[in-house]
């Protein structure tokens, strides 16, 4: 899921309160005003935090990779908070921020804070078994959100965020990779042109999603090494403009 917008000052202040003195308990007693990664909202113990945080720099070193960037720094200098959610007060909170329906339990969202920072934010809302704090699925699609936000001054297109939210998550659980192409193909051929000039694909609607992943990856292997690139540039409009993009970068 994405949400793109600016979280209003006061809204800010009124999360800011909610979570005050609940801050997580990190491993190394990590400063959320000065990591790159950090995890805010409802406390962990120092064992699912440090599993949540290796995770997650995982996902995001794999992202770097992607983009030809292995080992530099994946946000490119922003900073990035993941919020667990337990409270369904902050819950709605949030999800009230992020100005958008159809959000699912984990989205991405790009703030301003008060002294005009940006700020990227994940929010992930607890599993119903409970078991572990998120969905470690759920993390690896949000953090390609995040990636793409990091470095692209566009949003959009919706399939192409989440054809490569799918991608990243798809390398920390690649037996996703044939499940999602049957799911694309299960209700027989489909055109690619109406999905590619939607501007969102609704969380309750799994065929899109798969429908974007299988668009990712088949335009990732007709573009080869030119593909990343293209990722980055690919603006939202027309199929035929997004399709005249696509064929210059195609090998
Ligand atoms: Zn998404």
């Amino acid at each position: 899921m994405l949400a793109h917008g600016l979280i209003p000052v006061a809204t800010i202040c009124l999360l800011t309160g909610l979570v005050a003195g609940c801050r997580t308990n990190l491993p190394n007693d990590s400063d959320p005003e000065r990591e790159s990664v950090a995890l805010r909202g409802a406390p962990l113990d120092a064992d699912e935090a440090a599993w949540l945080l290796a995770r997650a720099r995982a996902s995001l070193e794999r992202g770097a990779q992607f983009f030809g960037d292995a080992g530099a720094d994946p946000l490119v200098g922003q900073r990035l908070e993941i919020w667990i959610v337990r409270d369904p007060m902050i819950w709605q909170e949030l999800r009230a921020s992020a100005g958008r329906q159809h959000l699912g339990p984990a989205f991405f969202l790009v703030t301003t804070e008060p002294q005009g920072e940006r700020r990227l934010r994940i929010v992930l809302g607890e599993t119903p078994s409970g078991a572990l704090p998120v969905d470690p699925g759920a993390l690896a699609h949000e953090l390609g959100h995040a990636l793409l936000a990091a470095r692209r001054p566009q949003h959009g297109p919706a399939w192409l965020e989440e054809g490569f939210a799918e991608w990243l998550r798809v390398q920390s659980q690649p037996e996703r990779h044939s499940q999602l192409l049957a799911r694309a193909a299960a209700n027989g051929p489909w055109q690619p042109d109406s999905l590619m000039e939607r501007t969102l694909l609704r969380a309750d609607d799994p065929t899109a999603y798969a429908r974007a992943f299988a668009l990712f990856v088949e335009l990732q292997q007709a573009c080869g090494d030119r593909w990343p690139q293209l990722v980055l540039q690919l603006q939202p409009g027309p199929a035929a403009q997004q399709r005249s993009a696509i064929e210059a970068h195609e090998r």
